[in-house]
């Protein structure tokens, strides 16, 4: 019999981006908790403990730098806490990455929000390497309402070709 899942030939305990779906798949999970586990490495062939972060509606994922930064950035820029990201959505996006060298694909934690842009109704996402919170706040400074990284942009557009 052969392996019938790409799950049990990377360690079946562990969230895998091919168990999310194809590069640009999402999922929107809940962070749990953020602890050591066991689990096996590719490069030793043996169980090492690595930081885990867990999820309320799936498998947990091991923690790698790049996503650790994430975490850090949206939950606790100014403390240095890990237990700030509990009970916090994110969403998980399937995207390539280069890892040792060679590319292939990877999870990567990206900021949830559900508040919708006043002008073009749209979800207020990320934007131009910003949080949506730091978007939130320029773009109240800057234009003084709350709007998303596009429309932010259009305006300031307009702002100018008006002058
Ligand atoms: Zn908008």
């Amino acid at each position: 019999m052969s392996l019938n899942s790409w799950e049990k030939v990377i360690d079946p305990n562990f969230l895998s981006a091919e168990i999310i779906g194809d590069v640009g798949s999402e999922r929107v999970v809940t962070i749990k908790d953020i602890d050591m586990a066991e689990c096996y490495d590719e490069g030793s062939k043996a169980k090492v403990k690595k930081q885990t972060v867990f999820f309320e509606e799936c498998k947990p994922m091991v923690l790698n730098k790049t996503n650790a930064k994430t975490l850090k950035k949206l939950f606790s820029p100014n403390s240095d806490n890990p237990a700030d990201a509990f009970g916090h959505k994110v969403i998980l996006k399937v995207e390539t990455v280069k890892a040792f060298g060679k590319m292939t694909t990877g999870i990567r934690i990206k900021e949830f929000s559900e508040e919708k842009c006043p002008i073009c109704g749209k979800i207020i996402l990320p934007y131009a390497g910003k949080t949506v919170e730091e978007i939130k706040e320029i773009s109240k400074r800057n234009l003084g309402k709350v709007m998303c990284g596009e429309c932010m942009k259009n305006q300031a557009k307009e702002a100018k070709d008006g002058k």
